[in-house]
């Protein structure tokens, strides 16, 4: 159900005032915008909506009722647990030759140790938020432990990403959510998003099981947000063609963006780079450090 103007969200604009808030960030300038988009049958942005996170809205209704902005057909594509090499960097190609766009979730420790893919994750355009630091389960520690999985998540993923702001979004690690992480979220403004269809992608081993997870899905639902792992080799395999059978099946994208972007804490950024090492802050992309210079991928 749609409910009143108190909402905190859901204003809808052009895919180039979407690119307004990764200027003011100082991002890279995105590629594979649907303006130059070079496949005239790619699935492409329906819509971008915009968040108000203030307060922590939550959305995707396996948790989350109140904000029901989908409309029918309407699909927000989200990928949690990279960046991992390979697998992220293909959803990433698919994405891109569909010029369409996707929210990540990558854990903080992933984003430490590759830090060159989260920045094409970036420069791609894509909504990049939080998923804690290790991803353990939060409801089995202290308020104290999780908050600093919390912020250390957003710190890596900042460091990472070359010392900038994250998107205000953050999702639990299985879903599960202490209600005074919750009440903690609400005082940080970061929205936490749960999930309207969870494909399991995680237990399949096959990219046609991915696949029919997701058609299953929303065959029966008609729309919703999805969940699936850019961590997870088959459903990266699969992500070409779950993006060419939403095209067919006249399934729109619509991308998901902040308002305001969250700032990492100092003292959880010192505690990451001690964690992962000095070198990550001021780590130039690999491919400038390591070149393969001769074998089958030499260039
Ligand atoms: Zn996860």
């Amino acid at each position: 159900m749609r409910t009143a103007l108190t909402l905190a969200l859901a204003i809808s604009m052009s895919a180039a005032a979407a690119s307004a808030w990764a200027e003011d960030a100082k991002a890279p300038t995105p590629v594979g915008t649907t303006q130059d988009c070079k496949n005239p049958d790619a699935l492409g942005v329906e819509r971008v909506v915009q968040i108000d996170t203030t307060g922590a809205p939550g959305f995707g209704f396996q948790n989350f009722k109140a904000y029901d902005f989908l409309k029918d057909h309407e699909v927000v594509l989200t990928f949690d647990d990279g960046p991992w090499p390979g697998n992220t960097e293909r959803v990433l190609k698919a994405l891109a030759d569909q010029c369409t766009k996707a929210m990540f979730f990558p854990i903080g420790k992933h984003a430490g140790w590759h830090p060159e893919i989260l920045k094409k994750d970036i420069a791609a355009g894509m909504t990049v938020g939080s998923h804690t630091w290790s991803h353990k389960d939060l409801t089995k520690m202290t308020f104290d432990e999780a908050k600093t999985e919390v912020e250390m998540g957003i710190a890596a993923v900042s460091i990472a990403s070359g010392n900038r702001p994250v998107a205000p979004f953050f999702r639990f690690p299985a879903l599960r959510m202490p209600p005074e992480i919750l009440k903690y979220l609400a005082s940080r403004n970061i929205a936490i998003f749960s999930t309207d269809w969870d494909t399991f992608d995680f237990k399949l081993r096959r990219p046609e099981q991915v696949l029919r997870s997701v058609q299953k899905r929303l065959t029966k639902h008609g729309k919703g947000i999805i969940l699936m792992h850019d961590f997870q080799h088959a459903t990266s395999e699969a992500v070409p063609e779950i993006l060419k059978w939403l095209k067919q099946n006249k399934f729109k994208i619509v991308q998901v963006v902040g308002k305001t972007p969250v700032e990492p804490l100092p003292e959880y950024k010192k505690m990451v780079i001690k964690e992962i090492g000095g070198g990550l802050a001021s780590a130039r992309p690999m491919s400038s450090v390591v070149k393969t210079i001769s074998g089958p991928s030499a260039n």
